[in-house]
């Protein structure tokens, strides 16, 4: 398995190289990537428009199907968590968040995570590896697959946040390799005005990301209005300290579109961070730095063992209040799938027999 190609992860010029190696024609690998990526499907068998021989060459040579679904969780509000494995046996966790309007998919960019966010469930995986960009396209299409069915267009758009397990920005290559596979119009088609990045505050990355013409919108998670505190929740801090972080955001700024706003996240725990006084100074080192940002609060998901409770329902709202009085858009971020662990910061590998539906189940399902 090691050695076979994913070719999920090849753009759609890669694939017409391969297949020229393979002394096919251009149109193969055109064929191929529409296969992959826009009917979704996972083996090469089921390729039938290709030759015979071809469809045994490429598995030999190939695969499409490098992430394998351990379990699948369903919650009572529809939220759906998918443990995946990758072939080298790691954790890889998607959640699938139907909406009114549109459906999101939150995807994984690392297995583990290697920054220690003391509320974050998933810091106590530690880092066990950046994923390729195959595998983030690959949970796009397994999710939609069990959403909507193998080849089923989803019936109104879907959104992308890169909001799972990992630091988008510290596997920022395959990210964006990623991203550029699935808005390929002969393929997924998921264009990057339709995905949103969330990152700890890697400063250097969001420059860059600022310069891409082609980018998806930002979230930076704040979580704390002072570096004193902020050192504490999130030690990236001590490399990045809210000046800088908050400097390159302003320079982020420069590169919106009509219409965008860049994204902060606060996660609100309780007696730590959501007084009045952290409110106020939440709203003075934004408007300082003349951000015209919104912020969204997300009430801590209860992760076990971490020591921390999410902020009463009238807290958040007094906590909003003060922020929209000093001229700061507030949003409640309502917690999904938090019975199966699938809110934010609840991604750890979690296994629990008691939750589990069998993946066959789900083709039923469709
Ligand atoms: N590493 C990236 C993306 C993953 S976290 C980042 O830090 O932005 C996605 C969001 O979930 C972040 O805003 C994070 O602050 C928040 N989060 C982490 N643990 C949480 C928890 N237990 N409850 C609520 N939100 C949490």
């Amino acid at each position: 398995m090691n050695q076979l190609i994913h070719l999920t992860g090849l753009t759609q010029s890669e694939l017409i190289s391969f297949s020229e190696e393979l002394a096919e024609p251009a149109y193969r690998g055109r064929q191929v990537f529409a296969a992959l990526h826009q009917r979704r499907l996972r083996t090469f068998g089921e390729m039938t428009e290709l030759p015979k021989e071809l469809r045994a060459e490429l598995n030999e040579r190939a695969t499409a199907a490098s992430l394998s679904v351990e379990s699948r969780y369903l919650s009572d509000d529809g939220a759906r968590r998918y443990l995946m494995k990758t072939h080298d046996n790691l954790p890889v966790e998607t959640v699938f968040i139907p909406e009114d309007q549109r459906d999101t998919i939150c995807f994984s960019s690392q297995s583990g995570c290697p920054l220690q966010c003391s509320f974050c469930l998933t810091a106590q995986l530690g880092l066990l590896r950046s994923l390729s960009a195959g595998e983030i396209v690959e949970q796009i299409i397994i999710a939609l697959n069990d959403a909507y069915g193998v080849s089923v267009k989803p019936p109104h758009g879907v959104n992308l946040v890169g909001m799972g397990a990992g630091e988008p920005f510290l596997a920022f290559e395959s990210l964006m390799k990623a991203l550029r596979i699935m808005a390929a119009p002969e393929g997924l088609h998921i264009v990057p005005n339709r995905v949103t990045v969330s990152t700890a505050g890697i400063v250097p990355r969001i420059r860059e990301l600022a310069t891409i013409p082609d980018r998806p919108h930002l979230a930076v998670s704040i979580a704390a209005p002072t570096d004193e505190q902020r050192n504490v929740l999130m030690p990236i801090n001590k490399k990045w300290p809210l000046n800088e972080l908050l400097d390159a955001c302003k320079e982020f700024e420069q590169s919106l579109k009509r219409g965008e706003r860049l994204t902060f996240e606060y996660v609100m725990l309780e007696d730590v961070n959501d007084s009045d006084e952290h409110a106020r100074q939440l709203a003075n080192l934004l408007n300082r730095h003349e951000l015209r940002a919104k912020v969204n609060l997300i009430p801590h998901n209860p992760a076990d063992p971490l020591p921390y409770r999410p902020s009463s329902p009238q807290r958040v709202k007094g906590f909003r209040a003060i922020l929209e009085s000093k001229g700061i858009h507030a949003f409640v971020r309502r917690p999904r799938g938090r019975d199966i662990f699938a809110a934010c910061g609840q991604l750890a590998a979690r296994l629990d027999t008691n939750l589990t539906e069998p993946i066959s189940e789900s083709a039923r399902m469709n």
